[in-house]
C-alpha cells in the first residue's frame, strides 16, 4: 500500500522524497513545494501540483498518496457545533484503525477545533468519559495533524473550496479553523514528542498557519513536562484544576497523588512566557455538591493569587453511567460571582454541542462503545450457555 504524505513534518517529507531518489540538491526546494500544496492549498492529488514537473508528479503518485483518514460520521448540532468520527488507517492486518472524535465549534470571530492527542486516556479522572475507555494508544504526528486537515476539508476551508451549505462558520473573513484546543481525547503531555511535532506542522506560517497563541494545550497536570511544553511547544496553557484541596483532587484527578496542587501551581508560576498577556487558563468543572461551594470559590481565588490566570468554569457534561451531576445554575452563578469579583472576566464556559454529545469529556470512540456492547452481549450469551449447561447437568 502506498503511504500517505499527509501529516508529515518537513523532516518526514524530506526523508520520503529522498527514499524515491529525488536528488539531494533538489530536496529542500521540493519539500517547500510539497509543503505549500499540502498544507497551504489542501490539494489531494499530486496532479494538481502544477509547479512540479510532470515526471516527478507521476513518480510521487506511484509511490505515495495524499489520502486523509476517513470520516465515518459527521454530526451537526443545532448550535452549529460539528462532531466527526474519524477512522485512522489500520496499522496492521488485525487493526481496524483507531477511531477518534474531533469537534468543531464555530463562533462569529473564530472557529475552534478540539483535537485529540491519544485514543482514550490512561488517567481515569472520575468525571471524564474518555478516562473510562480501555483502549489507549498515542496518536502519531500525522494522525494529530490529519484532524486539522480533515476539519478544513469538511468545512471547505482551503483557498479553492467553499463552506458547507448547512454550516455555521465564522463571518469575520478569517479562516474557519482559526484556533486549536488540545482538549479532545487524551493527555497531550503523555504524548509530548508527537504533540510537539504536530504543533510545529500546524503552526507553520507557510502552511496551516495556526499561530501558537491560538493553540491551547490542556493538561491534567503532568508537572515535569510543563516547563518543556512552554519552551518547546510555546502554546497557551490550560490546567484542569477542578479542586482546591488535595484530598478531593486526588479523587477527581488521580494524577494529583503524584503531582499535588502546590507543585502544579509552582510549575504554572514558572511556565515559560507566562505574563498578563499570556495567561494560564484554569479549568474547573462544576460538580454538584462536590467542588461547588462558595468556600471552594474563595479558596480558588486565593490559590491563584500572583499567577497570571484566567478561570474557566465548565458546567459538568453528563454521560451515561456517571455518578456526578452538574451544579445548579444558581450555584454556578454564585461561584462565578465570587471569581468575577476577584477580577476574572466572564468565567463560565457555555456548553456547546450537547445534543450530539460533543461537549468536553464526552468523547469516546464509537468502536469502544461497540466493543463494550459486544462484550455485554457475549457475557449475556455465556451466562445463557452456563445456565443451559447447568440445566443439562
Ligand atoms: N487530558 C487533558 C485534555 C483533555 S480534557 C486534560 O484533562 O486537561 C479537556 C477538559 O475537559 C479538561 O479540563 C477536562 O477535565 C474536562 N472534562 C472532562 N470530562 C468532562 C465532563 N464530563 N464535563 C465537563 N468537562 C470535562
Ligand atoms: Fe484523561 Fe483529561 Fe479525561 Fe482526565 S480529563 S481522563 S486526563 S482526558
Amino acid at each position: 500500500m502506498r503511504p500517505s504524505l499527509l501529516g508529515l513534518t518537513r523532516h518526514g517529507l524530506h526523508d520520503a522524497l529522498a527514499s524515491i531518489g529525488v536528488p539531494e540538491r533538489e530536496l529542500k526546494m521540493r519539500v517547500t513545494q510539497l509543503w505549500h500544496w499540502i498544507y497551504m492549498r489542501g490539494v489531494t492529488e499530486f496532479e494538481a501540483m502544477t509547479n512540479i514537473a510532470k515526471g516527478l508528479r507521476t513518480t510521487l503518485a506511484e509511490n505515495f498518496t495524499l489520502a486523509r483518514p476517513s470520516v465515518v460520521t459527521e454530526q451537526v448540532s443545532t448550535d452549529g457545533t460539528r462532531k466527526w468520527l474519524i477512522r485512522m488507517p489500520a496499522t496492521g492486518p488485525h487493526d481496524r484503525g483507531a477511531e477518534i472524535e474531533c469537534v468543531y465549534i464555530p463562533e462569529v470571530d473564530r472557529g475552534t477545533l478540539c483535537v485529540s492527542s491519544q485514543v482514550g486516556c490512561t488517567l481515569n479522572c472520575t468525571f471524564c468519559h474518555t478516562g473510562t475507555q480501555k483502549l489507549v494508544r498515542n496518536l502519531t504526528v500525522a494522525e494529530i495533524v490529519a484532524q486539522v486537515v480533515v476539519a478544513r476539508d469538511c468545512l471547505g476551508d482551503w483557498p479553492d473550496a467553499s463552506p458547507p451549505e448547512n454550516g455555521f462558520v465564522p463571518t469575520d473573513g478569517g479562516r474557519y479553523v482559526s484556533n486549536i484546543v488540545l482538549m479532545g481525547m487524551g493527555e497531550p503531555l503523555y504524548n509530548f514528542d508527537n504533540v510537539k511535532d504536530a504543533m510545529d506542522v500546524v503552526s507553520d506560517g507557510e502552511g496551516l498557519s495556526i499561530g501558537r497563541r491560538r493553540i491551547t494545550l490542556s493538561t491534567s497536570g503532568v508537572v515535569p513536562m510543563i516547563e518543556r511544553a512552554g519552551e518547546e511547544i510555546g502554546s497557551m496553557l490550560a490546567i484542569s484544576l477542578h479542586a482546591v484541596r488535595d484530598d478531593l483532587r486526588n479523587e477527581l484527578v488521580p494524577l494529583n497523588k503524584k503531582y499535588p496542587i502546590a507543585q502544579l501551581l509552582d510549575a504554572c508560576r514558572n511556565y515559560p512566557g507566562v505574563s498578563n498577556a499570556k495567561r494560564i487558563t484554569f479549568e474547573y468543572v462544576m460538580l454538584k455538591g462536590v467542588n461547588d461551594s462558595p468556600a471552594d470559590a474563595r479558596e480558588l481565588v486565593r490559590l491563584l493569587k500572583g499567577i497570571p490566570a484566567k478561570i474557566n468554569l465548565i458546567p459538568f457534561n453528563p454521560w451515561p453511567g456517571t455518578k456526578y451531576e452538574c451544579s445548579d445554575w444558581e450555584t454556578i452563578e454564585r461561584f462565578s460571582d465570587i471569581v468575577f469579583r476577584a477580577g476574572y472576566a466572564s468565567p463560565v464556559r457555555t456548553p456547546r454541542g450537547r445534543d450530539i454529545l460533543a461537549a468536553c469529556g464526552q468523547l469516546k470512540s464509537e468502536t469502544e462503545k461497540m466493543r463494550a456492547r459486544a462484550r455485554l452481549m457475549l457475557e449475556a450469551e455465556s451466562e445463557n450457555a452456563n445456565a443451559e449447561e447447568n440445566a443439562d447437568n
